[in-house]
């Protein structure tokens, strides 16, 4: 576990629902949350969503990089996140506070932290998990100060823990949209990348 120690509590400043360079970038797993929280249709999920399209194309090592995979659209590669407002503010964002904070993703929970694990023992399957706080965080995150206490280690290791199991989900279901878009067996389309997330949901 990580031996480094942490200062921050969440002030509620905002500046993380509201950064306009910073999209929420969303797992499948996201998806279906949002949707079985808010009993929303195909139809509806779409309304909420952006298919962010990478404007250039993507070196093998920056692919390797991203924890969350792009996804081959008709467009060319994108990844899938919430919608802005007309300021650049999270749609979910109101008077500073959360619309759907008990269904908020992955990257909004984890928030200022990331998580990176590392093998500890292959053979084992162990993997360590190592924590840090994201640039963006150490930019305008206003709850990381010295003022504020120290973190609770175990209880957002166990949050790492959760979300990089979720992200390696994530990435198979990417892989398997992604072969299946190659093989020609889907139309890469917006609409059809909900329905896979849908079918996924009744298995
Ligand atoms: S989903 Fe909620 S916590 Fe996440 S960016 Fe939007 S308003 Fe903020
Ligand atoms: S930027 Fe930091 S302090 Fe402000 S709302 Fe986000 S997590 Fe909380």
């Amino acid at each position: 576990m990580s031996k480094v120690r942490y200062k921050f509590k969440c002030v509620f400043c905002g500046n993380c629902c509201s950064d306009k360079g910073t999209i929420v970038n969303l797992t499948y797993l996201d998806i279906l949350r949002i949707v079985r929280g808010l009993n929303l249709s195909e139809h509806e999920i779409l309304e909420l969503l952006g298919f962010f399209v990478f404007s250039s194309d993507l070196s093998e090592e920056t692919l390797q990089k991203m924890v969350i995979p792009p996804i081959t659209t008709l467009k060319g590669k994108a990844f899938v996140g919430l919608l802005k407002n007309v300021e650049g503010a999270c749609i979910f964002l109101k008077d500073n506070l959360c619309k759907i904070y008990n269904l908020r993703p992955m990257f909004c929970r984890s928030f200022p932290f990331s998580f990176k694990t590392k093998d500890i023992d292959p053979m084992d399957k162990k993997v360590e998990i190592h924590m840090y706080y994201t640039s963006k965080a150490l930019e305008y995150c206003k709850g990381i100060s010295d003022d504020a206490p120290y973190i609770n280690n175990k209880k957002w290791i166990k949050i790492g823990n959760k979300i990089t199991k979720e992200l390696q989900e994530n990435a198979q279901f990417i892989e398997i949209w992604n072969m299946n878009v190659e093989k020609g067996r889907i139309q890469p389309t917006a609409k059809n990348f909900i329905k896979m997330i849908f079918r996924y949901d009744k298995k």
